[in-house]
């Protein structure tokens, strides 16, 4: 490699393309008779030229021979798993059962808006039936992979319609399953916006501070969900769906 060295130019290209008779004359003698300086000189500059567009296109990733600390996340709404952000589990202390038999549960401060919106639901006829509530990582990792065995399904398809285990809102106890009492075939199906229920939910539902979670065409990229709600009505809810995960509100 010490010969190439002499000739600047023709030292940055890959030299086994460069025939050797070529790389070792000097380049006043190559210039009379072929200009091979300026071809080579051309053919530096376009390699130096796609080399500067690839590493402007690539993502911005420091190689692992550099920096071998994890990646530092750009922003905290990078950190899912499928689309699906991380929540914690609710404390069994901090839930509130919504059904008479006790076993679906809500975070107290939502459990009690759920019951109030159930009612006032009631009252105009229409039957908001709680489907899933509170559900603990392990339910969820049930759910997730049994359900995802039992279908065949790979992980990425599951993910579309169920949250991986540690990755549901209805962790946090803050998330509810609605169905439409008269209508139970369309319980968790994207039928259900056809019901009363829906319609009724889509009008009240703010009032009671619940919100869906998953409309369409959602940030997270999660299938619309028209069954599920979460309640956003104090300061830890809020915390828990919006704070620094910089995703829009979302658009109803
Ligand atoms: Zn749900």
């Amino acid at each position: 490699m010490g010969k190439i060295g002499r000739n600047p130019s023709v030292n940055r290209s890959p030299v086994g393309e460069i025939p050797e008779a070529i790389r070792e004359r000097p380049q006043l003698a190559a210039s009379r008779s072929f200009p091979w300086g300026w071809l080579i000189l051309a053919g530096v500059f376009s390699l130096l030229t796609l080399g500067a567009g690839f590493l402007l296109t690539r993502p911005n990733r420091a190689p692992d021979s550099v920096n071998r600390e994890p990646e530092p996340v750009a922003s905290p709404a990078l950190e899912n798993v499928l689309g699906h952000l991380p929540y914690e589990e609710a404390a069994p202390s901090q839930l509130k059962p919504i059904t008479a038999d006790g076993y679906l549960k809500l975070r107290a401060a939502a459990a009690e808006q759920f019951l109030a919106m159930q009612k006032a639901a009631r009252a105009q006829g229409i039957v908001l039936a709680p489907i899933s509530a509170f559900r603990t990582v392990e339910q969820q990792n049930q759910l997730f992979f049994a359900i995802k065995q039992q279908r065949n399904q790979e992980a990425r398809k599951r993910a579309e319609v169920s949250a991986p285990p540690g990755y549901s809102e209805h962790h946090t106890g803050y998330a509810v399953d609605i169905g439409d009492g008269a209508r139970p075939a369309t319980n968790l199906s994207p039928q259900f916006e056809n019901t009363p229920a829906f319609r009724w939910l889509k009008e009240n539902a703010a009032k009671y501070s619940f919100e869906l979670s998953f409309p369409p065409d959602n940030s997270q990229g999660v299938s619309y969900e028209p069954w599920h709600w979460r309640f956003v009505g104090d300061r830890d809810s809020l915390e828990t769906f919006y704070k620094a995960k910089s995703l829009p509100p979302a658009q109803n």
